[in-house]
Protein backbone atom coordinates (compact mmCIF):
# COMPACT_ATOMS: atom_id res chain seq x y z
CA UNK A 1 0.00 0.00 0.00
CA UNK A 2 1.61 3.16 -1.11
CA UNK A 3 1.98 5.40 1.86
CA UNK A 4 0.81 9.60 1.66
CA UNK A 5 3.12 11.68 2.20
CA UNK A 6 2.66 14.04 5.11
CA UNK A 7 4.62 17.73 5.09
CA UNK A 8 3.97 18.96 9.13
CA UNK A 9 4.60 22.17 10.86
CA UNK A 10 5.26 22.89 14.50
CA UNK A 11 5.21 26.16 15.04
CA UNK A 12 6.05 25.48 18.72
CA UNK A 13 5.87 28.22 21.51
CA UNK A 14 5.29 31.05 18.54
CA UNK A 15 2.13 32.93 16.76
CA UNK A 16 -0.85 34.62 18.28
CA UNK A 17 -3.74 35.67 16.11
CA UNK A 18 -2.43 37.41 13.65
CA UNK A 19 -0.41 34.58 12.19
CA UNK A 20 -3.81 33.21 10.82
CA UNK A 21 -3.25 34.84 7.71
CA UNK A 22 -0.38 31.83 7.15
CA UNK A 23 -3.35 29.42 5.92
CA UNK A 24 -4.12 32.04 3.08
CA UNK A 25 -0.91 32.25 2.12
CA UNK A 26 -0.18 27.84 1.65
CA UNK A 27 -3.42 27.26 0.52
CA UNK A 28 -3.00 27.17 -3.48
CA UNK A 29 0.32 25.00 -2.34
CA UNK A 30 -1.43 22.73 -0.41
CA UNK A 31 -4.36 22.22 -2.70
CA UNK A 32 -2.02 21.51 -5.61
CA UNK A 33 -0.29 18.70 -3.31
CA UNK A 34 -0.61 15.28 -3.41
CA UNK A 35 0.70 15.48 0.15
CA UNK A 36 -1.22 15.57 3.35
CA UNK A 37 -0.50 19.09 5.06
CA UNK A 38 -0.81 19.46 8.77
CA UNK A 39 -0.07 22.60 11.12
CA UNK A 40 0.63 22.17 14.84
CA UNK A 41 0.36 25.59 15.94
CA UNK A 42 0.29 26.12 19.83
CA UNK A 43 -2.86 25.38 21.51
CA UNK A 44 -4.29 28.58 21.42
CA UNK A 45 -4.30 29.04 17.80
CA UNK A 46 -6.29 24.94 17.45
CA UNK A 47 -9.57 26.26 17.05
CA UNK A 48 -8.93 29.27 15.31
CA UNK A 49 -6.65 27.36 13.03
CA UNK A 50 -9.42 24.16 12.74
CA UNK A 51 -11.76 27.08 11.05
CA UNK A 52 -9.35 29.01 8.99
CA UNK A 53 -8.92 25.47 7.32
CA UNK A 54 -12.35 24.46 7.24
CA UNK A 55 -12.29 24.87 3.09
CA UNK A 56 -8.96 24.01 2.66
CA UNK A 57 -7.02 20.71 2.90
CA UNK A 58 -4.67 21.60 5.22
CA UNK A 59 -4.87 19.85 9.11
CA UNK A 60 -4.75 20.93 12.22
CA UNK A 61 -2.85 18.99 15.24
CA UNK A 62 -1.87 19.88 18.92
CA UNK A 63 1.48 19.72 20.06
CA UNK A 64 0.74 17.49 23.39
CA UNK A 65 -1.95 16.07 24.88
CA UNK A 66 -2.60 15.05 28.38
CA UNK A 67 -2.70 11.21 28.99
CA UNK A 68 -5.74 11.66 31.02
CA UNK A 69 -9.25 12.48 29.24
CA UNK A 70 -9.90 15.42 32.15
CA UNK A 71 -9.28 16.50 35.55
CA UNK A 72 -6.91 17.74 38.35
CA UNK A 73 -4.43 18.94 35.83
CA UNK A 74 -3.88 22.88 36.08
CA UNK A 75 -2.99 24.02 32.73
CA UNK A 76 -3.22 20.65 30.26
CA UNK A 77 -5.21 19.98 28.06
CA UNK A 78 -6.49 16.92 26.70
CA UNK A 79 -6.67 14.65 24.28
CA UNK A 80 -10.50 14.81 23.71
CA UNK A 81 -10.36 18.94 24.23
CA UNK A 82 -7.91 19.11 21.27
CA UNK A 83 -10.43 16.70 19.26
CA UNK A 84 -12.95 18.98 20.04
CA UNK A 85 -11.42 21.90 19.11
CA UNK A 86 -10.98 20.55 15.45
CA UNK A 87 -7.34 18.95 15.47
CA UNK A 88 -6.78 15.90 13.55
CA UNK A 89 -2.91 14.76 14.85
CA UNK A 90 -0.86 15.61 17.92
CA UNK A 91 2.79 15.70 18.39
CA UNK A 92 3.77 13.51 21.37
CA UNK A 93 7.13 13.01 22.50
CA UNK A 94 9.22 16.10 20.84
CA UNK A 95 12.77 16.29 22.10
CA UNK A 96 11.82 19.66 23.90
CA UNK A 97 8.69 17.75 26.20
CA UNK A 98 11.36 14.90 27.02
CA UNK A 99 13.45 17.80 27.70
CA UNK A 100 11.68 20.63 29.44
CA UNK A 101 8.98 18.47 30.94
CA UNK A 102 11.29 15.34 31.94
CA UNK A 103 8.83 13.42 29.85
CA UNK A 104 9.52 9.96 29.53
CA UNK A 105 8.98 7.11 26.66
CA UNK A 106 6.12 5.31 28.92
CA UNK A 107 4.42 8.92 29.38
CA UNK A 108 4.48 9.09 25.65
CA UNK A 109 3.05 5.74 25.09
CA UNK A 110 0.07 6.49 27.70
CA UNK A 111 -0.82 10.11 26.17
CA UNK A 112 -0.16 8.41 22.45
CA UNK A 113 -3.31 5.98 23.62
CA UNK A 114 -5.10 8.78 24.74
CA UNK A 115 -4.74 10.36 21.69
CA UNK A 116 -6.30 7.17 19.55
CA UNK A 117 -9.22 6.94 22.09
CA UNK A 118 -10.41 10.47 21.03
CA UNK A 119 -9.74 10.06 17.26
CA UNK A 120 -6.39 11.45 16.86
CA UNK A 121 -3.38 10.53 15.40
CA UNK A 122 -0.63 10.87 17.40
CA UNK A 123 3.07 11.87 16.07
CA UNK A 124 5.04 10.14 17.97
CA UNK A 125 9.03 11.67 18.09
CA UNK A 126 12.40 9.60 18.63
CA UNK A 127 15.68 10.52 17.90
CA UNK A 128 19.19 10.52 19.49
CA UNK A 129 21.38 13.00 21.31
CA UNK A 130 24.79 14.33 19.43
CA UNK A 131 26.69 12.00 22.01
CA UNK A 132 24.52 9.04 21.48
CA UNK A 133 25.33 9.29 17.70
CA UNK A 134 28.93 9.98 18.15
CA UNK A 135 29.64 6.85 20.59
CA UNK A 136 27.80 4.53 18.05
CA UNK A 137 24.15 4.60 20.18
CA UNK A 138 22.20 6.35 17.87
CA UNK A 139 19.80 3.11 17.17
CA UNK A 140 19.86 1.71 20.16
CA UNK A 141 18.55 4.77 21.87
CA UNK A 142 15.58 5.25 18.99
CA UNK A 143 15.04 1.40 19.63
CA UNK A 144 14.73 2.05 23.34
CA UNK A 145 12.27 5.21 22.90
CA UNK A 146 10.54 3.62 19.99
CA UNK A 147 9.88 0.38 22.16
CA UNK A 148 8.73 2.46 25.04
CA UNK A 149 6.76 4.94 23.07
CA UNK A 150 4.60 3.56 21.32
CA UNK A 151 1.11 2.67 22.22
CA UNK A 152 0.51 -0.84 23.40
CA UNK A 153 -2.20 -1.58 21.10
CA UNK A 154 -0.99 -2.75 17.63
CA UNK A 155 -2.39 -1.78 14.30
CA UNK A 156 -3.54 1.60 15.26
CA UNK A 157 -2.62 4.30 12.80
CA UNK A 158 0.12 6.64 14.13
CA UNK A 159 3.25 8.23 12.48
CA UNK A 160 6.90 8.61 13.64
CA UNK A 161 8.97 11.46 13.52
CA UNK A 162 12.56 10.64 13.94
CA UNK A 163 14.31 13.68 14.59
CA UNK A 164 17.83 13.41 16.04
CA UNK A 165 18.16 16.24 18.71
CA UNK A 166 21.30 18.17 17.68
CA UNK A 167 19.51 18.71 14.00
CA UNK A 168 16.76 20.10 15.63
CA UNK A 169 16.83 24.06 15.38
CA UNK A 170 20.47 24.03 14.71
CA UNK A 171 20.83 24.84 11.12
CA UNK A 172 22.45 20.76 11.03
CA UNK A 173 20.54 18.58 9.15
CA UNK A 174 21.50 14.60 9.42
CA UNK A 175 22.87 13.05 5.87
CA UNK A 176 21.04 11.31 3.08
CA UNK A 177 22.00 8.13 4.12
CA UNK A 178 21.79 8.35 7.64
CA UNK A 179 18.95 9.40 7.36
CA UNK A 180 17.57 6.54 5.00
CA UNK A 181 19.81 3.76 7.32
CA UNK A 182 17.95 5.44 10.50
CA UNK A 183 14.17 5.52 8.84
CA UNK A 184 14.64 1.92 7.51
CA UNK A 185 16.01 0.86 10.96
CA UNK A 186 12.83 2.07 12.38
CA UNK A 187 10.47 0.78 9.95
CA UNK A 188 11.97 -2.78 10.10
CA UNK A 189 11.13 -2.50 14.10
CA UNK A 190 7.36 -1.55 13.54
CA UNK A 191 4.92 -4.17 13.62
CA UNK A 192 3.08 -2.31 10.72
CA UNK A 193 6.21 -1.06 9.23
CA UNK A 194 5.33 -1.07 5.38
CA UNK A 195 2.05 0.82 6.70
CA UNK A 196 3.73 3.50 9.30
CA UNK A 197 4.56 7.14 7.93
CA UNK A 198 7.94 7.86 9.17
CA UNK A 199 8.75 11.42 8.94
CA UNK A 200 12.26 13.06 9.37
CA UNK A 201 12.77 16.10 11.40
CA UNK A 202 15.86 18.43 11.86
CA UNK A 203 16.76 21.95 10.10
CA UNK A 204 14.24 20.57 6.90
CA UNK A 205 13.90 23.86 4.86
CA UNK A 206 13.38 24.40 0.97
CA UNK A 207 16.89 23.82 -0.22
CA UNK A 208 17.25 20.30 1.25
CA UNK A 209 13.63 19.22 1.76
CA UNK A 210 13.19 17.71 -1.82
CA UNK A 211 16.52 15.74 -1.47
CA UNK A 212 15.56 14.01 2.22
CA UNK A 213 11.79 13.71 1.44
CA UNK A 214 12.53 11.62 -1.67
CA UNK A 215 14.54 8.90 0.31
CA UNK A 216 12.47 5.71 -0.11
CA UNK A 217 12.10 5.11 3.76
CA UNK A 218 11.07 8.89 4.72
CA UNK A 219 7.45 9.76 4.11
CA UNK A 220 7.70 13.43 4.38
CA UNK A 221 8.96 15.81 7.34
CA UNK A 222 8.25 17.42 10.77
CA UNK A 223 9.46 21.11 10.16
CA UNK A 224 9.95 23.69 13.32
CA UNK A 225 11.54 26.92 12.10
CA UNK A 226 11.23 26.81 8.08
CA UNK A 227 7.10 26.14 8.92
CA UNK A 228 6.92 29.43 10.65
CA UNK A 229 7.03 31.52 7.25
CA UNK A 230 4.45 30.37 4.94
CA UNK A 231 6.88 31.27 1.75
CA UNK A 232 9.13 28.78 2.77
CA UNK A 233 6.62 26.35 3.41
CA UNK A 234 4.60 26.75 0.95
CA UNK A 235 8.31 26.23 -1.04
CA UNK A 236 8.63 22.60 0.58
CA UNK A 237 5.12 21.56 0.02
CA UNK A 238 5.76 22.82 -3.63
CA UNK A 239 9.70 21.23 -4.01
CA UNK A 240 8.23 17.79 -2.68
CA UNK A 241 5.25 16.76 -4.98
CA UNK A 242 5.82 18.00 -8.56
C1 LIG B 1 10.93 20.37 15.17
O1 LIG B 1 10.52 21.28 15.87
O2 LIG B 1 10.40 19.27 15.26
C2 LIG B 1 12.02 20.65 14.23
C3 LIG B 1 12.46 19.67 13.48
O3 LIG B 1 12.52 21.93 14.19
P1 LIG B 1 13.48 22.56 13.05
O4 LIG B 1 12.86 22.24 11.73
O5 LIG B 1 13.50 24.02 13.36
O6 LIG B 1 14.82 21.92 13.21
Amino acid sequence: MARQQLIAGNWKMNGTRDALAFFQDIAPAAAASTSEILICPPATLVAAGAAACANSPVKIGGQDCHSETSGAHTGDISAVMLRDAGAEFVILGHSERRADHGESSALVARKAKAALEAGLVPVICVGESETERREGRAEALVAEQLAGSLPEASGEDYVIAYEPVWAIGTGLTASAEDIQAMHAFIRGRLEQGEATRLLYGGSVKPGNAAEIFSLPDVDGGLIGGASLKAEDFAAIINNTTV
